[in-house]
């Protein structure tokens, strides 16, 4: 699904509406055909499930380090993932927020991050890129992919909240008195202050909001209650 990606070895996707939901907070009634959704879209991929590893995620900007034995486990309160080895597919789920891919093809460095605004404001992306520096890679040679999202279309904001970025050039606009969010731009701005250069991101230009027909969105199907969010889940990982 990104073009940046392409020659390389590696497995990079985002679920849609049509795969079904794949939310890690499946009550009981739902977990089995959730698990059963889940299980459906990595082997599409050619991905067996018990590869993969997920996450329960807090908005935070914790990134954990995965290894082979990890497969096939949950991880609570983590969003993201960093590994060194092949044939391990991180995993996280996302419904309005950005995901973040990393890959360092030199140093065969690979990571994924959940990033709404809450990840963005703690440094979800600055975290990732330093924990795969400590495995060897470069952000010279890191080509990044920030994956589909609410754009600044739809992500209206209150001042609060645009303040917290105000710092960042274009990270909002104002529109007929109201204030949108870009965190495509956020996300892009970090990337860029790690380092990483402008020619090695790429950036999907779906919003979820906008596209109902292909995407969840919880702002727009959910808002206010969580109870029924549903989430796309986005796979990386090195073959
Ligand atoms: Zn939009």
């Amino acid at each position: 699904m990104f073009d940046i990606f392409k020659k390389h070895n590696v497995i990079a996707a985002v679920s849609e509406r049509k795969d079904g939901s794949m939310k890690v907070y499946a009550d009981k009634s739902e977990a089995e055909s959730v698990r059963e959704n889940r299980r459906k879209f990595l082997q599409g991929l050619g991905v067996e499930m018990g590869d993969s590893v997920a996450a329960y995620l807090t908005h935070g900007n914790s990134i954990t380090l995965v290894e082979k034995e990890d497969r096939e486990k949950f991880f609570d309160a983590t969003d993201g993932f960093v590994t060194k080895e092949k044939n391990i597919f991180l995993t996280v789920t996302v419904s309005d927020c950005l995901p973040v891919f990393l890959f360092d093809p030199k140093a065969e460095v690979i990571a994924l991050a959940h990033a709404g605004w809450g990840g963005l404001e703690k440094s979800i992306i600055p975290e990732a890129i330093g924990k795969m520096k400590k495995l060897g890679a470069s952000p010279k040679d890191i080509l990044a992919a920030i994956g589909p999202g609410m754009e600044k279309c739809h992500y209206e904001i209150g001042k609060e909240l645009a303040e917290k970025f105000a710092h960042i050039p274009g990270s909002h606009e104002e529109r007929n008195g109201k204030l949108f969010l870009d965190t495509k731009a956020i996300a892009k701005y970090q990337l860029l202050e790690e380092g990483i250069s402008a020619g090695n991101i790429e950036t999907s230009p779906d919003c979820t909001f906008r596209e109902k027909e292909k995407y969840f969105s919880y702002r727009r199907d959910s808002y206010g209650q969580p109870e029924k969010l549903e989430a796309m889940m986005a796979v990386f990982g090195m073959k």
